[in-house]
């Protein structure tokens, strides 16, 4: 990750998030409408008349707020505005009514929702500094109002019983609960979705890192790795392998006979063949330029008759572009694995045995 530029750092974060962000913001934004609404019926039955003017008209704010959000999308902007609302809503509620209502608990929920909402950003995504600067403003309002409603006395806290008063203290609390909880298990679920979108991301660069961008087969890194496990099976468990290096003949005039793209259309064309030709089990590689390394779990003798069927394979292909025509051989080095030898040693040994095929004419399997 920290190769990536800040443009592919958000759109990762942006691909990577699962929830929608209309979505999220709808319900939140809804869900606040339907509080307010809930709170005017609340006063509607105490006769505190500016406070069921204020919850209704908060109420139709929010509604209007979900058309501003279908329409533009601004989250960010939307965002603030909602936390500047929440705020000004529990200060205010909190010194008409009183500390015991339980008004600035609503602020305590204040700072996961906006860490969560940033980080969800892919504008923000990763910045940590915004989210703390929201969190110290949060408290201060919260120490601010705490030390003005214990100098004040609220002006409509008679309206109420101690019932009542209890009674929106524990709603209160209960709906931060459930905003918290709501809220925190968004974040989780966008973490592991996160994970697994990143986990997948590496699968896909670690196909692509382990393979030949021309042919499309493994290139000489990974064939490394297979070679090395393959090795290391036949040390402990006594399992079998050949490896059989194969290199085209007469390469070289084909690039400066028709141009080095058809050269490397020939390169795929003769990969293709060896593919197809392998069992699954089987990994053929590019060793470099025109050479291939195939590794075949079987003994020399198979490992001969699997490179002979290539070989004739390869013989009979025709490459053609619009103006040419042409048919390509190769030549072939088996050699079977001898305990003792390393991986480099019978490598060399299959290339002297492509050699002597190169020597002796081409076109031809030699083990
Ligand atoms: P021999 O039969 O003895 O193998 O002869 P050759 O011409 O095949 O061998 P040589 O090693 O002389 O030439 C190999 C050529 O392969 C030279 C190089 O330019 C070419 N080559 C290597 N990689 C690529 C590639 O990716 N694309 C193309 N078009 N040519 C390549
Ligand atoms: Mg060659
Ligand atoms: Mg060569």
């Amino acid at each position: 990750m920290l190769g990536h530029t800040k443009k592919e750092k958000e759109r990762i974060a942006a691909d990577s998030r699962k929830i929608d962000d209309e979505l999220k913001y709808s319900f939140f934004i809804l869900l606040l409408a339907v509080i307010h609404l809930f709170f005017s019926v609340f006063y509607y039955f105490f006769n505190l008349l500016p406070l069921i003017i204020y919850n209704i008209a908060s109420c139709i704010f929010y509604l209007a707020l979900y058309k501003l959000l279908l329409k533009q999308k601004k989250y960010f902007q939307i965002m603030n505005i909602i936390l500047v609302e929440v705020a000004f809503f529990a200060s205010s509620s909190t010194l008409l009514l009183g500390w015991d209502f339980g008004y600035m608990i609503y602020f305590l929920s204040l700072v996961p929702i906006v860490f969560y909402l940033l980080f969800t950003n892919p504008r923000f995504y990763g910045n940590l500094k915004l989210p703390l600067l929201y969190s110290v403003f949060i408290c201060i309002i919260f120490i601010l109002v705490k030390t003005v409603s214990f100098h004040t006395v609220p002006p409509y806290k008679d309206f109420f019983p101690d019932g009542v008063i209890s009674f929106m203290y524990l709603f209160n609390s209960l709906l931060v609960f459930l905003f918290e909880a709501f809220f925190s298990l968004l974040f989780v679920f966008e973490i592991l979705h996160m994970q697994s979108a990143l986990k997948a991301q590496n699968i896909r660069l670690d196909t692509l890192a382990s393979l030949d961008p021309l042919t499309k087969l493994f290139n000489r890194r990974s064939m490394e790795q297979h070679l090395n496990h393959t090795m290391e099976a036949a040390r402990t468990a006594g399992t079998v392998f050949s490896v059989i290096i194969a290199d085209i003949d007469d390469f070289k005039k084909i690039n400066d006979t028709y141009g080095h793209d058809f050269g490397d259309k020939v390169l795929s064309n003769v990969s293709n063949i060896l593919k197809s030709q392998m069992r699954d089990e089987d990994y053929v590689c590019r060793w470099g330029g025109e050479e291939f390394l195939l590794l075949i779990h079987a003994n020399k003798e198979i490992a001969k008759t699997v490179g002979e069927r290539i070989r004739s394979e390869i013989e009979k292909s025709i490459v053609t572009d619009s103006d040419n025509s042409v048919s390509v051989t190769m030549t072939f080095g088996v050699m079977g694995y001898i305990p003792g030898y390393s991986i480099d040693k019978l490598i060399s040994l299959a290339d002297e045995n492509l050699y002597k095929g190169k020597q002796n004419g081409k076109n031809q399997v030699v083990a």
